[in-house]
Parts: C-alpha cells; structure tokens; sequence
C-alpha cells in the first residue's frame, strides 16, 4: 500500500487512539535477581553472567531493593498509588533470548497503579493516565548472522520497569510528546538513562482507530521497534493511516504485533497478539510477596527530586523567564542544572536581570557552540563560572558585546576564565569617554573630506565608512551605538572641506 506519511495528515472523519508501553532500564549497579553488575555496555559478550542470569536450574533469584526504590520512586512521581502488597510471577513464553523459558514479571498485583502525566498540547493541558508502573527483567540479546544467530546473555536480568498508559492519546504527536516528558521525569529522577538509540529506554505502541462519535474501541495493533522520538511519532501517522484506509475499503484489521522499518517508513506484520492466557502467568515460587511499608514510600516521596514542570515553573517565577526560555532550559537536566550554576554565581540584586542575561548567553551562545562541536555541556570545558565571569565583564562594561563573542570562542575551546583571557591578549575595555572618541571623530572627519562631504550632500551612507574608521582608530573598543550619533552631530556643526 503506497500510503506518504507522516505528512498526511490523519483523516478527521476517523479517531485515534494510542497508548504506549514503555519499558525502561533502571540505572542500578547490579541486576535484578543476582549480583552481577549491568555496566556491560563496552563489554565483550557473555562476561557479566552467573547461573542466575544465565537460567541455570537449582538457583534462587534475589530481588534487587534498590530497582523496587526506583519503581516506586517513578510510580510516585507519576501520581500512582501504591499498593501495601506486591509480587512478582512468572511469565511463560518460549524465545531463544529467555534464559529461564520464562521472564519474572507481574501480572495482578503491580508496584503501583492508576496514576497520570500531563502534556501540553495545542495550547491546552492534558491529562494521561498511566494504568501501572511494575518491575520485571530483560532479556538476553540475539544478533543475527544471515543464517545462524548468537546470543549474548550480559543483558539478560538487567533491571526493566513497565510504563503503561491508558488508552488516552488522540495522535501521533501527542504520543511523542508523552514519551518525551516521560523521559525527562525519568533522567531527572536518575534512574534511567533515557538513551532510546542505545535501547535503553524503548517504546511499543498499541494504536487503533475508531468512525468519530463511536464509543467502542475498534481492533488494535500493537507497534514495535520505535527507537526515537521521530521513529514514534511517524510509526503511529503510518500505521493510524493504514488502518484507515483498511476500514474505508471494508477490510478486517487483525489483532496483531508490527514492527516499524525505519528505512521503510512502513510498519509490516510480526506475529499474531498473544493474549494474556497464552503466558500462563502463576506467582514467581521462587520469590517472596513485597510487603511495602508506609514508611519506606514516605520516605521515597521526599527523597524525589524537583521535576521538570517544578524546575519550569520556578524558572519561571523566581527568575522571570519567558515559557520558551523555561522550556528549553529545562528539556534536558544536565542544561538546567548548568544555567543555575550560573546565575547562582551572581551577586543577590537585580538577581532576575541577570537572570534573564545568562538564561540568553547559554540558549543562544553556549547552546550554539556545544551544538556546532557536538559536545554534551556535561563535558565542556566551559563551566559555569566562566560564563558568570563573562557576564560580570560586559555588566561592568570592560568588554563590548562584540568582543565578547571572541571571548567566548575562546572560552569554550580552552576552559580559561574570560577575565583571563581578557588580561592576555590585551583587550582594553571599551571606550566611552566622550572627550577622547570627540577628539578622534574630529580627526576622521578631517582625514576623510570626501566621504565627509558625500554625507553632508545626502548620501547618508557614506556615514559607514566614517564610522569604519572610527571603530578602527579605537581598535573596535568604541560602541558603534554611540559612535554614529556624535559622528552626525560632529557632521551637521562641521562646514563643507
Ligand atoms: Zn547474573
């Protein structure tokens, strides 16, 4: 079917509906259910294995606390309530990357339930519900090779967390908008890494589209392998639009699971939906019922770190800053933190002004050189006391706006302190004693008869080559705000040469 997405847009006769599933990765030291570490990222395959992990019969699972903290630390800040009770059971299905032949999941009784986001979308706030947030185990790898496979086991019992949504987004933008804020309460929460390329934090989506006005949900596909936002956003254009037409045409859409093929733009089908009898779920033998105690979750609650719509609003209010500087600064963590690094390097008056100076000079200027050399602001060498520094420089006028940038650049490429910087290659603060650029403007104009006369007979550019060698009298230390305006006014009172 040649269907263009996701530039089509999503017939209005028709309703989408999406929820997501997304399973997360949980930034602990050692694995879920034995003590093997998970930074097996750089490692050579099958080196962080033990007989647990590996699914070797006769051994016992451990739970690991510090994955059920991190549940339910983001079960809480996703508003869910959590149940005094919990368990893990198992989950049967036969796949080569399942060490066990099962995976230890939960199925009745989760973590944590009914608890909700909220997304800014066409200028309104929605609401998402989040149906459970549970713990489980990942698999094992398989790499493929034409005709056989390998697999690598490092990964297997790596720490997973389930993200369900309800049903409650209406479009594919609003999909990735919620996949968006989810990964940041994650990364600002530290336990998840939020890497989608590296498969650390994935997303499948259940979509299904419904005549407008139609109460009953209609048959839903399942998508998988989504790993960007973009990946999700156009997934679910092509698939919404898929089934469309299918219904237009009067063809049945079947339950099933597709995978995304990027360089396809295309979903194509993987295997029919299993339902949940298939898996045979019993409670995990091996394991005893989680007892979670008031305390414990009350002491989680306070330990939660401030959360993007926080850091937002108090950006906001505190510092002054417009919704889209807040927004931007706030996007991603590491960015945030660094901007407060700046500003709280400043003397306590006029604190919002300088405030909303550097919220300019890391958005437009920091922001610009990390993108141009591709590096993250957690590892450059300009740290925020330089850019602080660089802020007091043009606040006492000891270097122009112009300079600065050159400054800056420097900066940025060695990690000195602007003043430094400043001091070595001899760069004199700006001249804005009036006297002394008088003194200069009068020289120029006498220097410059024809340009000089050019002006006084209604060439007014001609100003700009006065001008010019104004600022290279001064070495560029004049400001050309104050320049012109004297260079005219010397003009109008000087005769014609
Ligand atoms: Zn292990």
């Amino acid at each position: 079917m040649a269907i263009e997405t996701p530039d089509t847009p999503v017939a209005t006769d028709y309703e989408v509906v999406i929820g997501l599933e997304v399973h997360s990765q949980l930034l602990t030291r050692s694995k879920m259910f034995c003590s093997c570490a998970t930074d097996y990222a750089n490692a050579a395959p099958n080196t962080h294995v033990c007989p647990v992990c590996m699914g070797m019969p006769g051994v016992l699972p451990v739970i690991n606390q510090e994955a059920v903290a991190y549940t339910i630390m983001t079960a809480l800040a996703l508003n869910c309530t959590i149940p005094e009770y919990s368990k893990f059971d198992r989950k049967n299905y036969p796949y080569p990357d399942l060490m066990k032949g099962y995976q230890i999941s939960q199925y009745d009784i989760p973590l944590s339930k009914d608890g909700y986001l909220t997304i800014e979308y066409d200028g309104q706030t929605r609401r998402i519900g989040i149906t459970r947030v549970h713990l489980e185990e990942d698999t094992a790898r398989l790499l493929h090779h034409g005709s056989y496979s390998l697999i690598d086991v490092n990964r297997s019992g790596t720490p997973l967390m389930e993200i369900v949504s309800e049903p409650d987004m209406r479009s594919p933008e609003e999909a990735r908008l919620y996949m968006q804020k989810l990964r940041e309460i994650l990364v600002y929460l530290g336990v998840s890494s939020g890497r989608m390329e590296e498969g650390s934090l994935r997303c499948d989506a259940n979509i299904s589209v419904r005549p407008r006005g139609q109460q009953q949900l209609g048959v839903k596909t399942e998508i998988k392998n989504m790993n960007s936002f973009r990946a999700v956003e156009r997934a679910l254009a092509y698939e919404a639009q898929r089934q469309i037409e299918m219904l237009r045409t009067g063809q049945p859409i079947h339950q099933e699971t597709r995978g995304w093929v990027e360089t396809r733009g295309i979903t194509v089908p993987q295997r029919s939906k299993e339902q949940a009898h298939d898996y045979r779920y019993f409670p995990e033998p091996d394991l005893p019922p989680l007892v979670i105690s008031r305390a414990w979750v009350k002491e989680l609650f306070e330990k939660l770190p401030e959360l993007p719509d926080a850091r937002r609003a108090r950006y906001m209010e505190e510092y002054g800053l417009s919704t889209q500087d807040a927004n931007v600064l706030t996007e991603d963590k590491a960015l945030g933190d660094y901007f407060e690094q700046v500003v709280s390097a400043f003397p306590t008056s006029d604190r919002k002004a300088r405030a909303k100076a550097a919220s300019n000079l890391v958005i437009n200027e920091v922001m610009r050189l990390l993108k141009a050399h591709s590096i993250s602001i957690e590892h450059s060498l300009l740290k925020p006391a330089a850019v602080a520094n660089l802020l007091d420089l043009l606040d006492q006028e000891r270097i122009t706006g112009k300079q600065s940038k050159d400054v800056l650049d420097e900066a940025f490429a060695s990690g000195k302190l602007p003043e430094v910087i400043v001091k070595e290659k001899g760069i004199a603060p700006p001249i804005s004693d009036k006297g002394e650029l008088e003194r200069i403007i009068e020289e120029v104009i006498a220097n410059n008869p024809r340009a000089a006369n050019d002006y006084r007979s209604g060439k007014t550019n001609a100003i700009q080559s006065l001008i010019g060698q104004v600022m290279k009298q001064t070495r560029g230390q004049a400001k050309a705000d104050i320049v012109r305006p004297l260079l005219q006014s010397k003009l109008d009172e000087t005769p014609s040469a």
